[in-house]
């Protein structure tokens, strides 16, 4: 049983004009007219395959192909997109879902489960923030400070709206796979068609601060100097050499700083930085952090976590179906990380087993215009969540009648 590799790049190929921006690459933002309209492309596709279509109350669309049980599957992706975005990030994952389950009834298959497909709602966190459908979904109700609460407003929902998205059948969700773009080029380096994700990354975001003293760019010589800048500096390339050698799937970027008074003519007083860390490793990422705060000793930096987001590990029972149905297919498969955060992130803290599947992304790129995966690999990613999907239906099922 394959999928129908015609069908599937039409409908991301259709999926894609909406919203193309004629300055190049697609504008499709949550909750705008135009996602709107992408929302209604897909929920005509959803039932073209086979499936029942309902809205949540935070937007949210779900696709509902019924098994012989009430328990169920997960799948899905989003297709909102980023300012100038790509046609597969997100797209790819909704549409690869609703061809499988469209082969699944071409070929008169019944699952077990129902096959329930998603398209959740602000992936990309463009207008409120990221993750607000899938986090409602599994009841997770964010925090919301003042400005967030005027964007959600805007977007013309409301907190009781994600209270209301909570799903009230998340217990009888046996798993969650969801097909994505890499956005990275591990696989496309390594000639690997099939990403089996282990993980995705913790993220831990540091604003820190470097002091030294203010004093005269031309009087001070350079061995009586305290300069802010120059400990900045040696701080980075310190952290970069630390990071490779403590662990080496780790990433640790300073990507913003801010020099004080910030003058030709004054030795810098104060450099505040942000550093971000990302990495599936906790203990190593507390190595840098430790690193930075202990660097110059007492009063010589301040380090203020802003945001500290743990690892989140795929289940072992979803990467097994994905390294199994991609073998079964005759595609090459390896194990990677996302260093990217998804709605798998939010899902696994409510679905135990929750998994990913990545494929190629053309010189790694996403996020803009040129994002590109090749047709072979959109076919060869939607027939391993097919098969990867019938697994867990077996397995699931074999699990339940023991219990
Ligand atoms: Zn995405």
């Amino acid at each position: 049983m394959r999928i129908d590799r015609e069908r599937l790049r039409v409908m991301i190929e259709e999926l894609g004009e909406i919203g193309a921006d004629p300055e190049g690459g697609i504008s499709r933002i949550a909750y705008t007219p135009v996602w709107e309209d992408g929302i209604l492309y897909v929920e005509k596709r959803m039932e073209e395959a086979g499936m029942q279509t309902r809205r949540d109350a935070i937007g949210n669309l779900f696709g509902i192909y019924p098994g012989r049980t009430d328990r169920i599957l997960l799948t899905g992706s989003h297709i909102d997109t980023v300012p100038h975005g790509g046609m597969f990030d997100g797209a790819l994952g909704v549409l690869a879902a609703v061809e499988a389950v469209h082969t699944l009834r071409e070929s008169d298959i019944q699952p077990e489960h129902t096959i329930l497909t998603a398209v959740w709602a602000e992936e990309e966190g463009n207008r409120v923030f990221t993750g607000i459908g899938s986090g409602a979904f599994c009841g997770q109700i964010p925090e919301m400070s003042e400005l967030n609460l005027e964007k959600l407003h805007q977007a013309g929902h409301s907190m009781q709206n994600v209270r209301d998205s909570v799903f009230d059948g998340l217990d009888r969700i046996d798993a969650s796979l969801e097909l994505h773009i890499e956005q990275g080029a591990v696989l496309e380096k390594a000639g690997v068609q099939i990403g089996i994700v282990e993980g995705i990354f913790g993220l831990h975001r540091y604003e820190t601060t470097v002091f030294g003293t203010a004093d005269h760019a031309g009087t001070t010589p350079m061995d009586m100097r305290d300069d802010a800048m120059v400990k900045a500096a040696r701080l980075i390339c310190e952290l970069e050499e630390l990071t490779k050698k403590t662990d080496p799937q780790m990433v640790c970027t300073t990507g913003w700083l801010r020099a004080e008074p910030g003058m030709n003519n004054i030795i810098a007083e104060k450099v505040t930085m942000m550093v971000e860390c990302r990495g599936m490793n906790e203990e190593a990422l507390r190595v840098v952090r430790s690193y930075i705060a202990s660097r110059y000793g007492e009063g010589g930096t301040h380090i203020e976590d802003t945001l500290i987001l743990p690892p989140v590990p795929m289940s072992q029972a979803c990467r097994e179906a994905v390294r199994d149905a991609a073998s079964e297919l005759g595609f090459t498969s390896m194990p990677v990380f996302s260093g990217a955060g998804h709605d798998s992130e939010c899902l696994a803290h409510a679905i135990p087993d929750t998994g990913m599947i990545f494929v190629r992304s053309r010189g790694g790129k996403s996020h803009c215009p040129q994002e590109w995966t090749d047709w072979e690999d959109c076919a060869a990613g939607a027939d391993v969540l097919l098969h990867a999907l019938m697994k867990l239906d077996i397995q699931a099922r074999g699990q339940a009648d023991k219990t």
